[in-house]
């Protein structure tokens, strides 16, 4: 069986982490296409960071308390570049992980794609799956905000981490998009995936952007392989993270109704076939999509390798 996930960072690295459990168990291949809408440069150097959360989680190297980065980390670079004023001082980057971008950096100055620079990086941290970047061309989220009276677009990174998202938000814009093709790999994966699962990542800016890509909605749309979403919304809050600042700006509902909604029917021209809610969200229904209700907290591999096989069954139901 060949599983595809779309994915964003942290939620999305445990939930694969679940996947590969039921993988391992079953026999199973996985692909992740992963966002990369939050990559940015800053010091000269290319920053993946949902990339980096889904390899180091599935590599054992993620620090589990802050979620982000390597465990065991240390901020000598850091605290240097801030001692010589360089900006941006909001973004933290670790030594052990500036390692990771160096890297990265250095490969793509040589002209590889970010897809092969990926796979090389993977080398050294056997993740178990297939990873992806959704593109190898540059796609970033921007956000149209009011920063201090002033309406302007910011990166993505400069609106989450640095503002927290508490500004005045307008709307997301996904720079790029427009020309940005799917990854190497991604449109094979896709067409020889026997499902296609939308993990409970942030619909707003970690899938959101992923779909952005048109070829690649499109392969997922018109694919043969039944398409699952998990809610990343428990009893109208988001797990953790900001999803319902995102979801507001769109006006969208804080539900796991109110995210299938943004996805929509694949039937009717959107994205699920099935759409996996927790039992707190029983009651939710989504027309065109068929939908269950198991417990969605991703508490441990375990917790959540059961969620995935509840997933894969509903795939084939749904369809
Ligand atoms: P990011 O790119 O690092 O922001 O991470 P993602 O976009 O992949 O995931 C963030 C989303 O994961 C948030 O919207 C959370 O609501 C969701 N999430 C985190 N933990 C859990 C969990 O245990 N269960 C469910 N259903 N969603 C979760
Ligand atoms: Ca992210």
């Amino acid at each position: 069986m060949r599983i595809v996930v779309l994915t964003g960072g942290i939620g999305g690295a445990r939930f694969l982490m679940g996947v590969r459990a039921h993988a391992r168990r079953n026999g199973a291949e996985v692909t992740a296409v992963v966002n990369v809408g939050d990559d940015v440069r800053m010091h000269g150097l290319r920053i993946c960071p949902d990339l980096d959360s889904v390899m180091y989680t599935l590599g054992g190297a993620a620090d589990p308390e802050r979620g982000w980065g390597r465990v065991g980390e240390t901020w000598a670079i850091k605290e240097e570049l801030t001692r010589y004023g360089a900006e941006p001082t909001w973004f933290g980057l670790g030594d052990k992980d500036i390692a990771t971008h160096l890297v990265r950096t250095t490969m793509l100055n040589a002209g590889y794609p970010l897809s092969a620079v990926t796979a090389a990086l993977c080398d050294r941290w056997q993740p178990g799956i297939t990873m992806l970047p959704a593109s190898d061309d540059r796609l970033e989220t921007h956000v149209v905000a009011d920063v201090e009276g002033e309406r302007k677009a910011i990166h993505f990174q400069e609106w989450w981490v640095r503002h927290r998202g508490e500004v005045p938000t307008h709307r997301f814009v996904f720079v790029g998009a427009e020309t940005a093709k799917p990854a190497a790999g991604v449109l094979e994966a896709i067409s020889a995936a026997d499902v296609v699962l939308v993990a409970p990542s942030n619909p707003v800016v970690s899938i959101a952007p992923i779909l952005a890509v048109q070829a690649l909605k499109e392969a997922v749309q018109n694919g043969p392989a039944p398409v699952v979403g998990v809610s990343p919304i428990i009893g109208g809050a988001p797990v953790r993270g900001m999803a319902d600042r995102c979801l507001a700006t769109l006006g969208a509902e804080v539900s796991a109704a109110g995210v299938a909604g943004l996805y929509g029917a694949r039937r009717e021209g959107g994205l699920l076939d099935g759409w996996l809610v927790d039992t707190a969200d029983e009651a939710t229904e989504v027309p065109g999509v068929t939908t269950r209700a198991v417990p969605l907290w991703m508490t441990d591999e375990d917790a959540t390798a059961a969620m995935v096989a509840h997933a894969l069954e509903l795939a084939e139901v749904a369809r």
